[in-house]
């Protein structure tokens, strides 16, 4: 792509638009960064861009910088509908996402990831089995570090393994994944999204550029992704936790086995430090997507038991007078909280936070057989009593401090406390790190004999 004297206008300015602006002007285009927040609020990020030759329009967007534009390029935070951008394509204008300008510039095979729940494990977790191969790896994306930094930095890996949100899938033209891993769908973002026929749209376009050459490892248990299955032009790696497959990736009674074209690996689970159902289907995806791209079995299977997890998914904060206390802040909508509920029984759930609009009716059936009693906070609060609340034990409380008094009032020896939100924690705290912060605290200061 030459980008030499093109005009390119930078959307978004945060560590991804620093190293776009960074890059297309290294290459000699003429750069400008627009962002709807003033210079005081991006002091930090003008900072990194001292000695980059860039234009700056902040504190709003002119339609003038969008149409001079030859190539516009939008940062993973900005909506793709937001006004400038819908008139800048009505005029023809080409609007991309960072991934799409970074992937034409990335020559090592790729891995794409992406899901409406376990991205991130599955993309360190599939990171860690190629270095643990021996691969030089990259990994990148959603999970924090864009793909465009490794193109700026010119580094030469041979793999790189990148996560990706329905908002960044928005905004490809060519990219072209080797391996693309499609790990479940359930309504989230609705907040965003018009329809969720809309934001399954953008999440099946991961595998619009693949062809006969590149994989697809579809969750075959999860019925959204197993309809897509059928429709792609890369082969498919199925998968399922449910049933033994003649070719695919399985999990049956201690062991995942993975079997392609007369190859058969089986790899014991009994080691493995991370848990739960919704892990295993994490494992099994990064397990298919490394095997098939020249990963050995017994060094793949070495990087996953070494695997701890990540913070903040379903993260055990402490054990105090028989009750394990959990805390799953990351939980930000219904098919995460379903995963964790199907990996307890006896549950004190504090749930609740900022509703981003869908329906709470899939929990119904886990609450009325596993929660014994649910503490709702936040704005959802009184919506997800209404919807779920005649399922079982239901109280309200009027902060996270309060509500963990409650559960450890309620909660018996041998329960489990887990705090798993179902909803962003916009409403009431910084973002779910902060809430998760707030919550390890709360339980960290509880004294023993306090409980039921
Ligand atoms: P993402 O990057 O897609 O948000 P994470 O790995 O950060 O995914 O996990 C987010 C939440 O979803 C956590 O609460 C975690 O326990 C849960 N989770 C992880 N993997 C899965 C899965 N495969 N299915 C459902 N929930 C999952």
């Amino acid at each position: 792509m030459e980008l030499a004297d093109k005009r390119i206008v930078v959307v978004g300015l945060a560590r991804t638009g620093v190293a776009v602006a960074r890059f297309v002007a290294s290459r000699g285009a003429r750069t400008t960064i627009t962002d709807m927040k003033d210079e005081s609020a991006l002091t930090h990020f003008l900072e990194q861009l001292a000695g980059t030759e860039v234009a700056l329009e902040l504190g709003g967007h002119s339609d003038a910088t969008f149409l001079g534009a030859d190539l516009i390029v939008v940062s993973p935070g900005v909506p793709m509908n937001i006004k400038p951008l819908v008139m800048a394509r009505a005029h023809g204008r080409t609007i991309i996402s960072e991934i799409e300008l970074a992937s034409r510039y990335i020559t090592a095979p790729m891995i794409a990831i992406t899901g409406t729940n376990g991205k991130t494990t599955t993309t360190t977790l599939t990171g860690e089995i190629c270095a643990g191969c021996g691969f030089t790896t990259f990994v990148g994306g959603n999970i924090g570090n864009p793909l465009i930094e490794l193109v700026e930095q010119g580094t030469a890996v041979e793999r790189v393994v990148v996560e990706l949100s329905s908002f960044q899938l928005e905004g490809i033209e060519r990219f072209r994944p080797h391996v693309a891993v499609l790990l479940n769908i359930s309504e989230d973002h609705l907040d965003r999204y018009a329809s969720y026929r809309e934001y399954i749209d953008a999440k099946v376009r991961i595998f619009e550029n693949q062809t006969g050459e590149d994989f697809a490892v579809m969750n075959m248990d999860d019925p959204i992704v197993a309809g897509i299955a059928a429709r792609l032009a890369a082969r498919v790696i199925p998968m399922s936790q449910r049933r033994e497959l003649s070719q695919g990736i399985f999990h049956r009674e201690g062991e995942i086995v993975f079997r392609w074209e007369g190859r058969e690996e089986i790899i014991p689970t009994a080691a493995f430090r991370i848990k739960g159902v919704h892990n295993i289907e994490n494992i099994m995806a990064s397990l298919a997507a490394t095997l098939i791209t020249g990963c050995p079995a017994d060094r793949a299977r070495l990087a996953v038991e070494n695997f701890r997890g990540l913070p903040h998914r379903m993260e055990l904060v402490r054990e105090l007078d028989g009750v394990a206390w959990y805390e799953d802040s990351k939980a930000t909508n219904v098919g995460s909280v379903e995963k964790a509920l199907a990996s307890f029984n006896d549950i004190t759930l504090i749930a609740g936070g900022k509703d981003k609009g869908g329906s709470y009716a899939p929990l119904a059936e886990l609450v009325r057989e596993r929660v014994r009693c649910m503490i709702l906070i936040g704005e959802a609060k009184e919506r997800m009593a209404h919807e779920l609340g005649g399922l079982t034990d239901t109280r309200l409380a009027g902060s996270l401090e309060e509500a963990v008094g409650m559960a450890a009032r309620v909660t018996g020896r041998g329960g489990v406390v887990l705090f798993s939100p179902a909803c962003s924690s916009f409403d009431m705290f910084r973002d779910y790190e902060e809430r998760a912060e707030r919550y390890k605290a709360l339980v960290r200061a509880l004294a023993a004999g306090g409980g039921a």
